[in-house]
């Protein structure tokens, strides 16, 4: 027998649906395989626990920078975002890849064209965002409340609170941590009321929350997202590396988004 092993390395990682998802899939489609979670406080052994056991893995965090960082072989988008979140195990290789940003490219399509786009924050999930954004042509600006990080962000459009100037964007992204363990927007309520009067469309890279950013922009009437496709995406796109495009996109997802059903079993 064949079976596959897959897991998901973070701290903390209880809360972690990926392995409901994965196994959704695993199941939905009759395959030999499990996907368990394995809590990781320091990256150190991430490398040796991989190899010596599974077959595939996700990233979360704080260790997608450390993983990239002792792969043998990162392919794709990661090389320049810095970061992996989906490791493969090829014949005792570890190979590192980043699904997010495209996962999260996809969740933005789903609102039809966008050209302009403004990105709160300048943390990885910003990095990652920003490039893949810029990468198929919609011009990026990002915004952060202080400047030290903003030294990442060379090729793009930067403001920090002080310096920020209006202007129209298709979409406003937030990847703040704003919001999610206290009731704060992302940037002071006046460049908020500025940033809503001149978009279409918001997305709130938290998932299964409705954050203030998110209550702001309804109040707005502007049509809204939180991060629940992007997780589920780069979800899907990590099961299809696992698989080597076994499955198509469309086949996978009815079964992974299950993992956002409480009532599915
Ligand atoms: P980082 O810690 O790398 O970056 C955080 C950024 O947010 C920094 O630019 C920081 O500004 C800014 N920030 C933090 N708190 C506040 C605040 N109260 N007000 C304004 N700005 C603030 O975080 P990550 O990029 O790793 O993650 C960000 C969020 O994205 C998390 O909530 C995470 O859960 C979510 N996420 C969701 C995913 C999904 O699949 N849906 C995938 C990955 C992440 P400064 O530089 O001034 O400190």
């Amino acid at each position: 027998m064949n079976s596959k092993k897959f897991t998901i390395f973070g701290d903390p990682i209880e809360h972690s649906i990926s392995p409901k998802m994965h196994t959704f899939a695993i199941d939905g489609l009759g395959l030999d395989a499990s996907y368990s979670k394995t809590h990781l406080e320091g990256a150190c052994r991430l490398r040796t626990i991989f190899l010596e056991g599974y077959d595939g893995a996700n990233v979360t965090v704080p260790h997608k920078e450390a993983a990239f960082g002792q792969c043998d072989e990162v392919r794709g988008v990661a090389k320049e975002i810095g970061a992996v979140n989906t490791l493969i195990n090829e014949d005792g290789h570890m190979i590192g890849y980043n699904t997010d940003a495209e996962g999260f490219y996809r969740s933005v399509l789903d609102f039809g064209e966008i050209k302009t786009a403004l990105i709160i924050g300048a943390g990885g999930t910003s990095k990652a965002l920003s490039f893949i954004l810029k990468e198929k042509g919609i011009e990026v600006t990002v915004l952060n409340r202080s400047q030290k990080r903003l030294k990442d962000f060379k090729n793009f459009k930067t403001f920090d609170w002080e310096s920020y100037e209006s202007s129209y964007h298709d979409i406003i992204i937030n990847t703040t941590s704003a919001g999610l363990e206290e009731a704060n927007l992302p940037a002071p309520k006046p460049i908020m009321i500025d940033l809503f009067s001149n978009t279409k469309y918001a997305i709130d890279v938290i998932y299964n929350k409705e954050t203030p950013f998110l209550k702001m922009a309804k109040e707005y009437n502007i049509p809204t997202k939180d991060g629940a496709d992007m997780l589920l995406y780069q979800g899907i796109l990590a099961f299809n590396l696992f698989y080597h495009d076994k499955y198509t996109f469309e086949e996978v997802l009815p079964f992974m988004k299950k993992a956002f059903d409480p009532t599915a079993t």
